[in-house]
């Protein structure tokens, strides 16, 4: 079953502080950027909107973000938590704005990449709502954050996990 949107643990629902400030994104997105976050692993949805709150008072308490800084977020039992949503530039991915962006919490600590089925589901069923209403182009590629950074995100498995994807590429993402 694909999600819709009262699925989507929605920005009330989890207790989100308002964002200082906003900037709409071009949609269709072409590109679909994978996260991790050292958040914290659950697959309960009361336990996932509280480390979303966390995370979201880290971006604009010490990295002085305007705002969570990604656009969805996914725990391990496949809750799905609204960040800055379908429609706002995220802050993960620097000069790569105009893309959406699913995290997955603390896949840096994985240790097969069979462990988060229903998270993968859960991205996977995203991206298709996304292009079922015209967010994310059908065209669309997917990159992990240490495709266009120096950086270990998203951790090995959750990376070698994106990269068996159909849209999955290898050519460099252009802006
Ligand atoms: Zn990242």
């Amino acid at each position: 079953m694909a999600y819709c949107t009262e699925d989507i643990v929605s920005r009330s629902q989890w207790g989100a502080q308002d964002p200082t400030g906003k900037e709409t994104m071009k949609t269709p997105v072409k590109i679909v950027f994978i996260h991790h976050t050292a958040g914290g692993r659950t697959t309960s949805k009361e336990k996932g909107m509280e480390i979303t709150r966390g995370i979201q008072g880290f971006h604009k308490e010490e990295r002085k973000w305007a705002d969570i800084g990604y656009n969805f977020l996914v725990n391990e039992g496949g809750h799905v938590f609204e960040g800055r949503g379908w429609s706002l530039v995220g802050a993960h991915t620097k000069g790569m704005e105009c893309s959406f962006c699913c995290v997955l919490y603390h896949g840096e600590t994985l240790t097969s990449t069979s462990q988060i089925p229903r998270a993968v589901k859960a991205v996977l069923d995203m991206i298709q709502l996304g292009i079922d209403t015209g967010k994310i182009s059908k065209d669309y590629k997917v990159y992990g954050h240490r495709d266009v950074g120096a950086t270990g995100c998203p951790g090995k498995y959750l990376y070698d996990i994106i990269k068996k994807w159909d849209k999955y590429s290898t050519e460099k993402p252009s802006k």
